[in-house]
């Protein structure tokens, strides 16, 4: 049996006359870029996400820089970053000439919020966190450290969408909700695309105009803006998907409870939920000592693995000029070495998750 990482077309089959009488609708309206499609769309995930303000964007990257820039961050400010995150998170701090501080994960992989006091100085302006692999940060402690030490709260919701802390909505906690609507992602669309949700009017508005090169009103450049506008065939799309994300997520929460049930092996650990937190299972991240060994015995069983993610941004080439060294965050390099992300998409069969979990058992 050949088992593969992801299958999207699964998921589009489950829904396809909705979706293709969507985008046959976008096709037919003359009208393709920021339009109707997308002022509903950002009306209902405002109202999914429990926020006032929904801007639809051209992606997660988009929607993380947008939001440093708008909060006026940029040359000699610091934002403190989780350092086992993704590169985007990163990429939305430096792209402003910012300066990301690096804080060790905890035990769940996300921020551990014990280490950010120490780590704020004069110069820092924003905490940014990641929800990674799907399940809520430590929200209680995070907030309230922003609130007292009055630092912007910016989320990278990416592998977050409908996961909540204490049944609040990630995306709602912080100034700036950042999504992404990659494909890949537990509400993705068919091409690229991301949003910000917030509260704030004004940091809204900001957004807005900065999408589209600036402006309120057309061709009266306010300030200068950027091309991230979010396009109707992907609204009109996500408008479909969005009907169903609770559905999708609890897919993912059924398979990922068979493979917490079902795997049983010593060399490998499995992934933890913090009290009070939930995961939509945007991956499902288990540790081995053997991991490269392990994805090389998968991968001849025909099983696909994937590891999110094999460089730390403190190590990435890209970073160099920051100055770090290997052994400056140990948690953070020992994840990278040992993290592995098993099959784990909607329309997965039972079939196919048993013959992992066999295997897994047999290694
Ligand atoms: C996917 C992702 C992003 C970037 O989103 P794009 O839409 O690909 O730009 C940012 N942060 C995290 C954690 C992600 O997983």
């Amino acid at each position: 049996m050949q088992i593969k990482c992801n299958v999207l077309d699964r998921q589009f089959q489950m829904h396809q006359e909705e979706y293709e009488e969507a985008a046959l609708r976008v096709l037919r309206s003359g009208w393709y870029v920021l339009g109707k499609e997308v002022e509903q769309f950002e009306q209902e995930f405002a109202a999914y996400t429990g926020r006032k303000y929904c801007v639809g964007l051209n992606s997660g990257l988009d929607a993380l820089i947008m939001s440093v820039r708008a909060l006026e961050i940029g040359e000699g400010d610091e934002v403190i970053v989780q350092a086992n995150t993704y590169i985007a998170t990163v990429l939305g701090i430096t792209e402003n000439k910012a300066v990301p501080v690096f804080i060790e994960p905890d035990e769940f992989f996300n921020m551990d919020a014990q280490k950010i006091e120490k780590a704020i100085t004069p110069r820092t302006k924003a905490i940014m966190v990641t929800h990674l692999y799907g399940q809520a940060s430590n929200m209680n402690l995070i907030a309230e450290l922003a609130k007292r030490h009055q630092l912007a709260l910016i989320e990278d919701c990416a592998q977050s969408h409908g996961a909540c802390y204490e049944g609040k909505m990630t995306g709602s906690f912080g100034i700036s909700g950042c999504f992404s609507f990659y494909p890949t992602k537990n509400l993705g669309a068919f091409g690229d695309a991301g949003a910000v949700v917030t509260d704030d009017k004004e940091f809204a508005d900001q957004i807005r105009m900065m999408r589209n090169y600036g402006s309120r009103i057309r061709y009266y450049n306010e300030i200068q803006g950027l091309n991230s506008r979010l396009d109707e065939m992907q609204a009109a799309l996500l408008r479909v998907k969005l009907k169903y994300i609770n559905a999708l997520n609890e897919e993912r929460r059924r398979l990922a409870a068979a493979y917490d049930s079902g795997i049983k092996n010593e060399k490998i650990i499995l992934p933890k939920v913090r009290a009070g937190a939930d995961s939509i299972y945007h991956q499902y991240v288990i540790r081995c000592k053997e991991r490269e060994k392990l994805q090389k015995f998968l991968q001849e069983q025909d099983i696909q693995t994937q590891i999110h993610y094999p460089i730390p941004p403190h190590l990435a080439k890209c970073y160099r000029h920051l100055g770090h060294k290997k052994g400056e965050f140990p948690l953070t390099e020992q994840y990278a070495d040992e993290v592995l992300s098993l099959p784990i998409y909607t329309g997965m069969t039972d079939d196919e998750q048993q013959y992992v979990i066999a295997r897994l058992n047999e290694f």
